[in-house]
């Protein structure tokens, strides 16, 4: 499985290497404080992946590679590698040896095209790129040589294609684009006044088309062009940050039944238990502080990297709240902060109703809370038995945790929680996240602090980087035994390792 991956297999890998990574920030974050640290948390946690044998697809090779798919994203180099996409961590061009009669000569496997690189030209299902060699003369060697021998030998070279991303700090995001073929070579004046090659690739026919839908959701969102089968440019009626668009592109329904948009949870009845009475600090909260009581709380770590990035799934995280004296835009307010992803609501073609995104997610992003009412186990047992537990979120059943690493199982959170949320009559976009056998997020307790009741939420995050317009899910979780005393409802979630019901 290491040198020859699957889906599985390369998932695994990638969800190592971003769980690290992200350790590794909490880390030296809370070390900062004291003492500057070097940066470059991917750099790190990709050596530490791969001195320990962590890693798939590990042999070079021509064509397509296994478990991964067009239109999958990346947000580090230092992943392309660890999944064997694209070798080199800097290099545009990954070349391998092949034999030629008595001989050897290079051909190019995989070039990344990284957006923003003032030689490259983007063309409608092309891309004319630009050789190695930025100062002087490009000289026909190493990348440049590969791409010139793959030319002649009209070998499929891999494609990866960097994107400008405002919404995330390494400002870059990685689309895979699939295979092509270079069709010409030639040499010009570059920018600079030196000699560049240049390299003319087309995209192999009858693949599927990711960056097309880059481009297209790029204009929608600059008002160029109109998202077709759009009900309301806004569900929410301006309570989140962002709009949320209502959108049918499969049927003529025009939208889901009545229901109050509500961005928050509210307890009907105060919840008899200790509250936790947040922190003092008059700035915003620092990572390592000793003396800031939600930092404290956590371990001593703030359970957030930037952008509401968190670290790793945890039974519970201590948010700050009402008490708190930092502000608003502290970091240990995650999801009291809104919507950060330009979210849609969408009309999916066995399912009813789902929820997806305009933006590229990361793993670990924060998508949103689950909004609405919070009843007791009797009030639940009621609308249950009313048969209508469509909108209802239950922290009582059983959860498998999904970030648990192998020989790590004493570590695994709790994840049995006493909330039930109704969101029948009111609620907000977690709503219609439907259910998947293999989700790409799961919920989170977060408690906030707060001096006079229990203040507990869920938030949702993502388990691993999300392609705009993918479908976003979770685990609806397992009926106690002793509860599963009514029929299962059948699962269109499509996934390969579907058990084929849910609840
Ligand atoms: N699709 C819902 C809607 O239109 O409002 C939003 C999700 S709601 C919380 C849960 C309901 O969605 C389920 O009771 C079921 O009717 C449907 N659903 C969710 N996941 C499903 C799945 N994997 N297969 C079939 N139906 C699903």
């Amino acid at each position: 499985r290491r040198y020859n991956g699957d889906k599985d297999s390369v998932g695994c890998v990638l969800l190592v290497f971003n769980l690290l990574r992200r350790q590794i920030v909490q880390l030296e974050d809370s070390k900062e404080a004291t003492a500057g640290q070097s940066r470059r948390p991917d750099l790190k946690a990709g050596n530490v992946l791969m001195t320990k044998g962590v890693r798939t697809n590990a042999k070079k090779r021509v064509g397509a590679v296994p478990g991964v798919e067009i239109g999958d994203i990346f947000f580090f180099r230092m992943e392309l590698c660890t999944i064997g996409l694209h070798a080199p961590i800097m290099a545009g061009i990954d070349y391998m040896s092949v034999k030629v009669s008595q001989d050897e000569e290079p051909i190019a496997v995989s070039i990344v095209s990284s957006g923003g690189y003032e030689d490259d030209v983007e063309e409608d299902d092309g891309l004319i790129y630009s050789g190695q060699g930025k100062e002087m003369d490009q000289k026909l060697e190493r990348g440049n040589l590969a791409l010139e021998k793959s030319l002649h030998r009209g070998n499929d070279i891999r494609v990866t294609r960097g994107i400008k991303d405002v919404g995330n700090p390494t400002g870059k995001v990685y689309v895979y684009d699939g295979l092509y073929r270079i069709q010409e070579s030639w040499v010009e004046k570059g920018k600079s006044g030196s000699n560049v090659f240049r390299y003319k690739l087309g995209r192999l026919p009858g693949q599927p088309d990711a960056y097309k839908m880059w481009k297209k959701i790029q204009q929608w969102k600059d008002g160029i062009i109109p998202r077709m089968g759009i009900i309301l440019p806004d569900l929410t009626s301006g309570a989140e940050t962002l709009p949320v668009s209502l959108v049918n592109d499969v049927d003529h329904e025009k939208g889901p039944a009545y229901f109050n948009y509500s961005p928050t949870l509210k307890y009907s009845k105060p919840v008899p238990r200790d509250p936790f009475v947040g922190c003092a600090c008059n700035g915003a909260c620092l990572p390592g502080n000793e003396n800031c009581d939600c930092v404290q709380k956590n371990g001593g770590y703030l359970p957030h990297i930037v952008n509401g990035v968190i670290v790793s799934q945890k039974s519970v995280i201590y948010e700050c709240g009402p008490p708190c004296r930092c502000p608003p835009t502290c970091r240990n307010r995650v999801s009291q902060g809104g919507l950060r992803v330009r979210l849609e609501v969408f009309k999916t073609k066995d399912r009813g109703w789902g929820l997806r995104s305009w933006d590229p997610i990361r793993a670990g992003a924060f998508i949103c809370v689950y909004a609405g009412e919070a009843v007791d186990d009797s009030e639940a047992q009621e609308l249950a038995g009313e048969n209508d537990d469509d909108h209802i979120f239950y922290g009582t059943r059983i959860y498998q945790p999904v970030e648990v690493l192998p020989g790590d199982l004493n570590n695994a959170p709790n994840l049995q929680f006493p909330l039930i949320i109704n969101a029948r009559n009111a609620g907000n976009v977690a709503r219609f996240i439907n259910h998947s056998c293999s989700p790409n997020l799961f919920w989170q307790p977060v408690l906030r602090g707060n001096s006079k009741e229990f203040d507990l939420h869920i938030a949702f995050y993502a388990i691993r980087h999300v392609p705009p317009m993918t479908e976003l899910t979770y685990s609806y979780g397992m009926v106690p035994p002793e509860k599963a005393d009514r029929g299962k409802k059948k699962c269109f979630c499509g996934s390969p390792k579907c058990r084929g019901f849910f609840y």
